[in-house]
């Protein structure tokens, strides 16, 4: 395992570098302050082929490898951390239709959520079932050739936008885990309506909403591999790439954390003298930085250990995300602290990266 890039991993890493700084940062404000969602900067990463970005180029895709999706989230985290999360749904959408779609779904569906037409937001949450997702209650009975769904979900990324929705339901009875499936359902199918959209202490653009669907009909096309494979599914996507992503938004929060500490420390004069030159800064953006370079050396061996036949990508997945996100919840506590009061208030807003880390 080499943590040396290759050629298109650098190239991927800049180019989305740029487009975050150029295109995402300045709208980034707007985007937390109000929660409109960041349409433009998603166009922005759809041209320049970061939506769907793993996907094969059969689909449509330029097939970049989980290590180049990881270097992009990382960048386009530290410009706008609600973009970022929109960016990593979209990309386990399209990884669960790799996955367990047929030749039909696969053509019908990838290519226009590569080229970023379609946004794509995946389902699986409900009131009672928590982090559990074995306890869902959304059902799809039998009738004929459809389904009928019945059922709410929430906290759905992408929701207010997305025209291709991956639900998590119950075909059968039971409280088995073997019962439950996904299926692929459109926006505008009947039946189906979005609910009351969520206010969050962060990531205030990603369009959060509850779902509801109503004896909505969806046809047994539209089953997502076989009846009972629902969960694998939500494994070998959400958990196996989507998770990697919220690992590499974490590590771009606490990365952006830092370079602002760092900035703030040094521009910070009182009585002649920057704060930075005071030991109790130095151990605060010393700890930031071994933070960062923990997270990412764990990041990126867990992307690069994904090749080893003898891993177990899942909990390796689950254990990155925890790590990540709780290194970077301290890193931004600790940039908080640099930047003093300043960082509590609204004109630094953008630099209390608390909110959304946590
Ligand atoms: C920003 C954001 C975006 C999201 N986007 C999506 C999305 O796109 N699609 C989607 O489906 N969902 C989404 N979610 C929902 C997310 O998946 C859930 O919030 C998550 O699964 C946890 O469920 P919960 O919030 O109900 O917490 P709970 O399950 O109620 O957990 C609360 C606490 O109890 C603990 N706990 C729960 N059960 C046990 C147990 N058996 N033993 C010990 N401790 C337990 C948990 O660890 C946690 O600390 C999103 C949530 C957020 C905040």
């Amino acid at each position: 395992m080499s943590f040396v890039f290759s050629d298109e991993q650098r190239l991927i890493q800049q180019t989305v570098r740029e487009i975050a700084r150029n295109e995402l940062v300045p709208r980034s404000a707007e985007t937390d302050r109000y929660g409109t969602f960041p349409l433009d900067s998603v166009e922005s990463l759809a041209t320049a082929g970061i939506l769907g970005m793993t996907v094969p180029q059969e689909y449509g895709g330029p097939a970049a490898d989980d290590l180049s999706f990881v270097l992009a989230i990382e960048e386009i985290a530290r410009a706008c951390a609600s973009t970022a999360l929109i960016t990593v749904t979209h990309e386990a959408v399209c990884r669960a239709l790799l996955v367990a779609g047929n030749d039909i779904q696969k053509e019908i569906y990838l290519p226009p959520l590569t080229r970023g037409e379609k946004l794509g937001a995946f389902a699986v949450h409900e009131v009672d079932s928590g982090a559990d997702a074995c306890a869902i209650t959304t059902q799809a009975v039998t009738d004929g050739d459809d389904y009928i769904v019945n059922g709410t979900k929430m906290f759905i990324t992408n929701a207010g936008e997305a025209e291709i929705f991956l639900v998590l339901v119950r075909t059968d009875d039971s409280n088995d885990y073997q019962d439950i499936s996904l299926l692929i359902i459109e926006k505008d199918t009947p039946g189906f309506s979005l609910g009351a959209k969520y206010g969050k202490m962060g990531l205030n653009g990603i369009s959060s909403h509850e779902l509801i669907f109503k004896d909505c009909r969806v046809t047994k096309e539209n089953l997502l591999g076989s009846e009972g494979s629902g969960i694998q599914t939500v494994v070998k996507s959400l958990i196996s790439l989507g998770f990697l992503g919220a690992a590499a938004i974490s590590l771009g929060l606490a990365n952006e954390a830092l370079e602002r500490s760092i900035i703030h420390a040094r521009d910070r004069v009182i009585r002649g003298k920057p704060i930075g030159a005071h030991q109790g800064i130095h151990f605060l953006v010393a700890e930031m930085g071994v933070s960062v370079d923990a997270i990412r050396s764990l990041l990126y061996w867990t992307v690069l250990k994904k090749e080893n036949p003898d891993s177990n990508e899942i909990i390796d997945a689950l254990k990155v995300k925890l790590f990540a996100s709780e290194l970077a919840i301290e890193a931004t506590d600790k940039a908080l602290q640099v930047h003093g009061g300043h960082g509590y208030s609204d004109g630094y807003q953008r630099k209390c990266l608390i909110r959304v880390s946590g």
